[in-house]
């Protein structure tokens, strides 16, 4: 890191430590992230990091947004805030790369002063993984789309929706056939509330889910809901192309979202590995058996944050710098990369912290379940399953004639 870098870095964590961190149990608990908290962590520049000032983004880079994500997951170790800042710092530069200059304008820089959300609805019910496979269509109608399909796992449904002046999605929805797969899809900013006038013919719904409590994962239904043409993002039918682009670079900052979280559960650990006596009043961590798995995660964590760093500069020389010789596709590798490692770490350092503790981990006081609940979601899904950065990885290595998904 940079000396400017670090300087980041700390002044984004102390901002964190008195606005988030006191609060990050309570939020866990009472299922919301308070709309005050979304505003002021855009008026302190943790939106939309990498789009330019001039759309009223921060003029940063894919570095900095992860340092900021980190530092988010590190305070709030749910890893809810941490998805919201991700998620307004990746999929906000897509828009800006491929928007309509209009629409750039209208949404991009409220996302920047946390009165904005722009996130993704890609996933449906026949399987996240088969992005190729999704059904939700948009109809031509004159200088409308007509969106009909229900898109479900959706992140910040009721903070788009219920608290922000603006919430909306970069969309993924079929205009050409079925048979033609990952080419008949084409990317939209479906804006489903602005200033709390709500879509035409759209609902939505919230879904109990069992972590990360306080970013709310829900449904959205469209039945003939006009989307203007000046919303499409990029070319009609290459918005399968953007959509792989932008899960890139929302993998980089999942994975220093898990940083930031596997970083808070091995502090714990190791806090109370020191303070925990037993047997000949020795500290447990004075035992190899709880000292090891802690040295263990520490070398995962070291690594993994690496390869976060590394992912993130080479995002950096193919969109900011526009480095001669480096082409989006050359981050799918790196990206996938540092999701495997992160988020196993993520976990694996939340196990290691709960079976330092015992059984005290097992009760709601210890908050470490909060922590495990969270990350899990990264395990299972949420910008692409384990196994599909599996799949990536071997594909780029191996070569796509004998990798399929
Ligand atoms: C809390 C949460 C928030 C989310 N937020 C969003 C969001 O904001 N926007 C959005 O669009 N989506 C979101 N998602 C959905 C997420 O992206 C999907 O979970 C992910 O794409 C996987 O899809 P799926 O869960 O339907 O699993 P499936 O695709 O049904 O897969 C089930 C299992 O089969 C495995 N599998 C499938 N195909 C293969 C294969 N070819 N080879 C090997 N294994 C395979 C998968 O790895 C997985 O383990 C969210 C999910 C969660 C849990």
């Amino acid at each position: 890191m940079s000396p400017d870098e670090k300087l980041f870095k700390d002044s984004v964590n102390e901002f964190l430590s008195k606005t988030l961190n006191p609060v990050w149990t309570n939020i866990d608990s009472e299922k919301r992230i308070p709309t005050e908290i979304i505003n002021k962590m855009g008026e302190q520049g943790l939106f939309a990091i990498p789009v330019p000032e001039e759309y009223g983004g921060q003029g940063g880079n894919f570095l900095l947004a992860s340092i900021a994500v980190e530092e988010v997951a590190y305070n709030d170790p749910a890893v809810a805030t941490a998805v919201f800042t991700l998620l307004n710092n990746s999929w906000p530069f897509i828009l800006y790369l491929y928007g309509n200059e209009e629409t750039k304008q209208e949404i991009l820089p409220l996302v920047g002063k946390g009165r904005g959300f722009f996130g993704i609805a890609s996933t449906e019910s026949i399987g996240g993984s088969d992005v190729a496979g999704e059904r939700t269509s948009a109809r031509k109608e004159g200088s409308l789309y007509v969106i009909n399909g229900e898109k479900i796992y959706i992140s910040g449904v009721r903070e788009s929706l219920e608290q922000l002046d603006l919430g909306s999605w970069y969309l993924i929805a079929r205009t050409g056939k079925p048979e033609d797969k990952h080419r008949g899809l084409t990317g939209f900013a479906f804006i489903g509330n602005k200033n709390g006038r709500k879509a035409e013919n759209f609902e939505y719904s919230i879904l109990n889910t069992i972590g990360r409590h306080a970013i709310s994962t829900g449904l959205l239904r469209f039945n003939n809901t006009p989307i203007e043409q000046k919303y499409v993002i990029g070319e009609e039918n290459k918005g399968f192309y953007l959509a792989m682009q932008g899960f890139s670079l929302a993998r980089i900052l999942v994975s220093a979202a898990n940083i930031g979280a596997a970083k808070w559960a091995l502090e714990q650990a190791v806090r109370f590995s020191r303070e925990r006596r037993m047997f000949d009043d020795r500290p447990i961590a004075s035992y190899q058996g709880v000292s090891f798995p802690i040295a263990e995660v520490a070398a995962k964590l070291e690594s993994a944050r690496l390869l976060v760093y590394k992912a993130a500069q080479l995002a950096d020389k193919i969109y900011i710098k526009k480095e001669a010789g480096y082409r989006p596709h050359d981050l799918n590798y790196w990206a996938s990369i540092a999701k495997i490692m992160a988020v196993e770490t993520a976990f694996n350092s939340a196990e290691v912290a709960m079976k330092t503790y015992g059984a005290y981990s097992y009760t709601e006081e210890a908050d470490l379940f909060r922590n495990m609940l969270g990350v899990l979601s990264y395990y299972v899904g949420a910008e692409g399953s384990q196994n599909i950065m599996r799949y990536i990885v071997a594909r780029e290595l191996i070569g796509r004639e004998y990798v399929k998904a």
